[in-house]
């Protein structure tokens, strides 16, 4: 098969933690995407498992949705001086690495850190990373960034003629909206390219 164009939209795979649960657990209390669902963790005890800077940022936007967040230190755990002090100043509390984390039927999450303490909270959002599935525009000779996102223009070309590409897999900013707008752009780009069939 051949065509003029295509447009990949081939997404991200999120680093998920190991969370033991069974089938009647609830699967909400796992969540990734705070600016989806924050206004959910309203006044809520809630938890960020990642390293002291993109767990931080996390943390700290959930912080304006509710008072009682922890950060569960997983990778790089001292942090700089600054986010530190950005933690300490939104009282988020810094805790050390999960050991074991448990869904419970009731839709709880249980945390035992390394140090054995117990902490109960109704969600976790990890913040451990994810990869965007660019390998196959790579392997079509497309340019990545260091995150591995597509470099793509404004018309969401990729830097392979008559590649383009839209949502997660070129954005930082996980949205549905973000890739319909990508979306529309791509195939307008694409329309415009193609041979003029006037009717
Ligand atoms: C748990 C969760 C909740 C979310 N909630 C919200 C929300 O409330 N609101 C919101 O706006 N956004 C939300 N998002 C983000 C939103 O889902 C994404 O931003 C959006 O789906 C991105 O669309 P996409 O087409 O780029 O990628 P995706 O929707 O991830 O689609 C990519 C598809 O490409 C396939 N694929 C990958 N590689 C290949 C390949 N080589 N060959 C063939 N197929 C391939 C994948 O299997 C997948 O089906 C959420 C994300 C998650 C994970």
């Amino acid at each position: 098969m051949q065509a003029n164009f295509v447009l990949l939209a081939t997404g991200l795979v999120d680093h998920c933690p190991q969370v033991e649960s069974t089938p009647d657990c609830p699967t909400d209390a796992v969540r990734f995407c705070p600016i989806c669902d924050g206004y959910e963790a309203i006044d809520r005890r809630v938890g960020v498992l990642g390293d002291l800077s993109t767990g931080a940022k996390k943390a700290l936007f959930l912080r304006t949705y509710t008072k009682h967040v922890s950060i569960f230190a997983v990778g790089e755990a001292s942090g700089s001086a600054d986010t530190r002090k950005a933690l300490a100043a939104a009282n988020v509390t810094v805790l050390d690495k999960p050991r074991h984390i448990k869904v419970t039927p009731a839709g709880r999450v249980s945390i035992v850190t390394e140090s054995g303490a117990r902490h109960e909270l109704d969600a976790i959002y990890p913040a451990l990373g994810c990869a965007a599935q660019s390998d196959l525009a790579a392997a079509l000779g497309a340019s990545r960034t260091d995150t591995g996102n597509l470099v793509v223009d404004d018309h969401q070309r990729t830097t392979v003629s008559g590649l383009y590409a839209a949502g997660d897999v070129v954005t930082d900013l996980h949205q549905l909206s973000v890739a319909f707008g990508h979306a529309a752009v791509a195939a307008t780009d694409i329309h415009n390219r193609l041979p003029a069939n006037y009717r």
